[in-house]
């Protein structure tokens, strides 16, 4: 969480970040109830020091043992048991303002950026740059259920058969797409100086609060009855979480990178995005995680970095799309500063999120206590980002769409033909 120090000292631009955010807490409550759990422990500390004090004196009486001594010794022992009261009423009263201060403090949200666009829904980000021609097609096209239904790559019905709402199953080809989408995503970060990573996706609940799901986003969690663990809804989570309680050597950024089921309970997204792909409960990702000296310029210049990486997946998938500025109203709570890229759909007529880009600062490092030495060798905590590499299969909807020929074949873009025994297209069964 965040250090009361730290937030005192940022007391209004915490308070600004989480009226932008949403976020219903009033940091003026939480400093008033932190100063008043302060002054209980102060009082705890010094009647507990007052007992021991008096303790180590009636030892020293008992053994002396003479007659005036012995009636000092009563006096004490009465003066002990009235502190020994008192110690228990503060402690008494202690307890609930500590927790209530504990509660308040998992919700303060991270500062935001100075660049960061003011709005209160995704409605208000803002686009900062659009890349690749958004194709015109001259004859009907087909969105990816069809196509996916036409192809034998797509079964929704029987995937909810056996899930429920948000399933699906992937065949043949949809499957071997699915995989090499992901494999593109990997290689294409190994290149780039990643580690590859196999982490747990059932998790404790302490990785979870530490790296910010939780308590904010703990109804989108799956929680696993009876376990005390939660399956991940990114492998962010571990992957940060790694070097959580350690000292990391950040000279050179730490880049790491996990392929992982992720798990979505979609509360609150009610009757959004229902057809198709676009919105399920379990999908795989490419996850890339950052650890860096705690710098501004130099976290800024790891966030270009990590979103350049998905739009140089993009581009060699050959799909059209958009970075945006992602507004304070569309952030999360530990949420520094956030880029969304959107991939064109052709049905939807729009483009639709398919990666997040987003500097941490030290929010995370510090819920984590991940630490290193900065700049003048002393112990701080560093800063944490993360962005999708690849999410399929959401990446699915515009590639299969985007690809889509009149003779209702779909072309395969080449860096993807190496993946896919060399096809260069899916044609009609
Ligand atoms: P996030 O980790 O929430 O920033 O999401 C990263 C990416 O994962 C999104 O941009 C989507 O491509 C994908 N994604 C997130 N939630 C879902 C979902 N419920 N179904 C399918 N893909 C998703």
């Amino acid at each position: 969480m965040l250090e009361m120090k730290w937030i005192r000292a940022h007391a209004e631009e915490v308070q600004a970040a989480a009226d932008g955010k949403k976020i219903k807490i009033n940091i003026r409550t939480l400093l008033e109830r932190d100063e008043e759990r302060r002054a209980l422990l102060q009082e705890s500390e010094e009647g507990r020091r007052l007992r021991n004090t008096l303790s180590a004196d009636i030892g020293r009486l008992m053994q002396a043992g003479n007659r005036e001594q012995a009636e000092g010794l009563r006096a004490q022992v009465k003066q002990i048991n009235e502190q020994l009261e008192q110690l228990e009423q503060v402690e008494a009263k202690l307890a609930p303002v500590q927790e209530e201060v504990t509660k308040l403090q998992w919700l303060v949200p991270n500062i935001v950026s100075p660049d960061t666009p003011k709005g209160t829904s995704d409605a208000d980000n803002v686009e900062l740059r659009r890349v690749g021609e958004v194709p015109t097609f001259e004859y009907n096209t087909k969105d990816h259920v069809e196509l996916g239904e036409l192809h034998d790559l797509i079964d929704i019905p029987r995937g909810v058969k056996i899930g429920g709402t948000r399933s699906y199953v992937l065949k043949g080809a949809g499957l071997l797409l699915h995989r090499a989408v992901q494999q593109l995503a990997l290689d294409l970060l190994l290149k780039h100086g990643f580690t590859p990573m196999e982490v747990p996706l059932m998790v404790r609940e302490d990785a979870l609060v530490n790296t910010g799901f939780f308590p904010t986003g703990r109804d989108q969690v799956y929680e696993l009855e009876g376990e005390n663990k939660w399956l991940v809804g990114t492998s962010e989570v571990p992957l940060v979480s790694y070097y959580a309680d350690e000292i990391v050597d950040v000279q050179e950024p730490v880049k790491l990178a996990a392929v992982s089921t992720c798990f979505r309970s979609e509360v609150g997204s009610g009757g959004r995005d229902v057809r198709g792909l676009y919105r399920v409960h379990q999908f795989a990702k490419v996850e890339q995680v950052i650890l860096c000296a705690p710098d501004a310029e130099e976290s800024e210049r790891m966030l270009q970095e990590i979103t350049g990486h998905a739009e140089e997946l993009l581009q060699l998938l050959e799909l059209p799309y958009r970075v945006v500025a992602v507004c304070t109203g569309d952030m999360s709570q530990k949420t520094y500063k956030q880029y969304d890229i959107e991939t064109w759909m052709p049905s939807r007529g729009a483009y639709g999120e398919t990666h997040s880009s987003s500097n941490l600062h030290d929010f995370q490092a510090r819920r984590s206590n991940i630490r290193c030495l900065d700049a003048e060798g002393k112990l701080a905590y560093c800063h944490t980002l993360n962005n999708t590499a690849v999410a399929s299969p959401r990446i699915l909807i515009p590639l299969l769409e985007n690809h889509q020929q009149e003779d209702g074949s779909i072309r395969i873009p080449a860096a993807l033909r190496p993946y896919m025994g060399g096809a260069k297209s899916l044609i009609l069964p």
